[in-house]
């Protein structure tokens, strides 16, 4: 199997470089915000509980994301070439759980591509894609709580996973296929 993390900012294009991945390499894409949205509209308990996160740009906590994640992960397994984990980790200790998680099952992360972008960028993108979207989080006050969150929370993965060696830096502007170019010149596979 072969393992990605697709890292960066919200908005930041990984969805849509993950899609990309998804037809080159044939991975199994787990993407946590897609989960916990499927959640919200079929109006499951988690689907309430992650909405109450979600609206307001916060974090779900760890244990409750890990215990989602496991569950993925368990489910999808047996067919897979490999996973792109796709808004999974955004803290250090679901990073760590995720590599416990891994390695239980004999695998691992071979490679975090980390989109790098600037928040004007991200910010634009974000309140364009807000006009179609029709996610509850793509709104400007939620969009500068979510960059908040980024930088405090989630960006320290970005130290964590260049001392593990796996981290890729990737300039995220510029057209999908420029950017999917540079991502797929770091992948041997
Ligand atoms: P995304 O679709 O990846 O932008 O995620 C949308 C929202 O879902 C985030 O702003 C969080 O509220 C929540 N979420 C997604 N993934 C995670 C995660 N790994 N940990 C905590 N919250 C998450």
């Amino acid at each position: 199997m072969f393992n990605l993390v697709i890292f960066g900012g919200p908005g930041s294009g990984k969805g849509t470089q993950s899609e990309k991945l998804i037809d080159r390499y044939g991975l199994t894409h787990i993407s946590t915000g897609d989960v916990l949205r499927r959640e919200i509209s079929a109006g499951t308990e988690l689907g309430k509980i992650a909405d109450s996160y979600i609206s307001k740009g916060n974090l779900i906590p760890d244990d409750l994301m890990v215990r989602i994640l496991a569950s993925e992960v368990d489910s999808l397994t047996p067919s897979s070439k490999g996973f792109i984990f796709d808004g999974f980790p955004r803290t250090i200790p679901q990073a760590e759980e995720l590599a416990k998680m891994l390695e239980k099952r004999g695998e691992k992360i071979h490679a975090v591509i980390g989109l790098e972008v600037p928040d004007d960028v991200l910010t634009e993108r974000l309140l364009e894609r807000g006009k179609s979207s029709g996610r509850a989080d793509d709104n400007a006050e939620t969009i500068r709580q979510r960059l908040d969150v980024y930088h405090n929370t989630t960006s320290p993965l970005r130290e964590y996973y260049i001392k593990d060696g796996k981290y890729k830096a990737i300039h995220g502007l510029g057209s999908i296929d420029e950017i999917f170019d540079r991502i797929i010149s770091h992948i041997s596979m």
